[in-house]
C-alpha cells in the first residue's frame, strides 16, 4: 500500500472522475453519477437531477489540473480548493471505513465534496513527494490520467484497452521494419 485506504480510493474516484471527460465521454448521466456514487461509497448527499450532473462535471478540468500539475502548483489548488470551500477537518468512521478524514459536511453540495476529498488526498499525495505517480497515459493518442499505485511503479496505461493498442503498434512497427 502506497498511502492509506481512504487517500487510495479518494484518488482512484477521482481519476475515474477525470477520465470520464476523456473518450468515450462517460457519467453523462445522472444514472451514471448515482452508480458511481454508490460504487466508491459516498456518504452524504445525492440530488440525482441534472443540476447536480452538470456541477459535478464542470469541477473535472480543475479536478484534472489538481492530479496533473508539478508538485508545487498542485500545492496552490489544494489550498485554494480548501480555503473556498472553508474545509474544516473532522475524524469521521462511517461503513467499513475506519477513521478518516472529511472536510466539509455531507450535505454540502456533491461537487463541493469531489473537489475537497479529492484535495485532502493529494495532500499526502504531496507530503509524501508522490506526484510521480501520477502521468498522463503513455498513449500517444490518449489523454487519461493514470494512477500508478503498484510497488514496482509499472503501469504506464489507463486501460488494457490502451496497453494493447500500444503492444500492437509497437508489433506492427517491428513488422515493418
Ligand atoms: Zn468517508
Ligand atoms: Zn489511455
Amino acid at each position: 500500500m502506497v498511502f492509506t485506504d481512504d487517500t487510495e480510493m479518494a484518488l482512484v474516484a477521482a481519476v475515474r472522475l477525470v477520465n470520464s471527460a476523456e473518450p468515450p465521454v462517460t457519467m453523462t448521466t445522472t444514472g451514471e453519477l448515482a452508480a458511481f456514487f454508490a460504487e466508491f461509497n459516498y456518504t452524504g448527499r445525492l440530488v440525482g437531477d441534472q443540476a447536480e450532473l452538470d456541477d459535478v462535471r464542470s469541477v473535472l478540468p480543475r479536478l484534472r489540473d489538481l492530479m496533473t500539475s508539478s508538485r508545487d502548483d498542485a500545492v496552490v489548488i489544494v489550498n485554494q480548493i480548501l480555503s473556498d470551500a472553508k474545509a474544516v477537518p473532522q475524524l469521521v468512521r462511517h461503513g467499513e471505513t475506519d477513521w478518516h478524514l472529511h472536510a466539509v459536511e455531507d450535505d454540502r453540495p456533491l461537487h463541493v465534496r469531489m473537489l475537497v476529498e479529492t484535495a485532502m488526498a493529494m495532500i499526502d499525495v504531496i507530503r509524501a513527494d508522490e506526484m510521480s505517480r501520477l502521468d498522463i497515459c503513455a498513449d500517444a493518442t490518449c489523454e487519461a490520467v493514470v494512477l500508478d499505485l503498484s510497488r514496482n511503479r509499472s503501469r504506464r496505461f489507463c486501460s488494457t484497452t490502451c496497453g494493447n493498442r500500444a503492444a500492437v503498434a509497437a508489433y506492427r512497427a517491428r513488422q515493418a521494419n
